[in-house]
């Protein structure tokens, strides 16, 4: 590159986007395609390394800064760990129903909405159900008979106020899993 600057390794850079799902790693985000830049900027580093490195979409990489409004390092930094437990804690189904449920929040829907999934749900929503976060309320509606059992038409699941917490937490950067 014109000012000295290595290319990130094709390896190093593979394991930024699998670490955020090639999405932008900000919660609130979470758009695509991304772009792997610095948390601490190159000009300062000198280096890349993993911990250093995230997946942002280019709105989000033109937020970044220290003004009021701008996305700071600290929360770059608390997102990124945050990306690493949630990878490690739970499933794909439970990370996607916590990106939605936080984003129809944003939008001002109510934290007790309930949330209808298909029959069978359960065991893919287990961890945030054994958590304490989701609950599944029982279902009123229809049931549909399929080779001699009667299952019902959908799940019903709404957040409980600690799963309120735990997507308010991740949306708005703090801290998991704080040690
Ligand atoms: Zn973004």
């Amino acid at each position: 590159m014109a000012d000295g600057r290595p290319a990130i390794p094709a390896e190093l850079r593979r394991r930024v986007l699998v670490e955020a799902g090639h999405r932008c790693a900000v919660p609130a985000c979470r758009q695509h395609p991304v772009e792997i830049e610095h948390i601490e900027d190159w000009a300062k580093v000198q280096t890349h390394e993993f911990e250093n490195l995230i997946a942002l979409c280019p709105t989000c990489h033109a937020r970044k800064g220290d003004r009021p409004g701008q996305i700071d390092r600290k929360s770059l930094r608390l997102y990124k760990a945050n990306l690493a437990v949630m990878n490690s804690r739970y499933g794909d189904v439970e990370r996607r129903l916590i990106e939605a449920f936080a984003a129809k929040l944003a939008a001002g829907a109510a934290p007790g909405d309930q949330i209808a999934m298909g029959p069978g749900s359960e065991i893919s929503l287990w961890y945030l159900i054994r958590d304490g976060y989701l609950k599944q309320l029982p279902w009123t509606g229809g049931r549909i008979v399929s080779g001699g059992a009667t299952l019902p038409v959908a799940e019903i699941y709404q957040f409980t106020p600690a799963g309120v917490e735990f997507v308010q937490q991740w949306a708005d950067a703090q801290p998991l899993d704080p040690e």
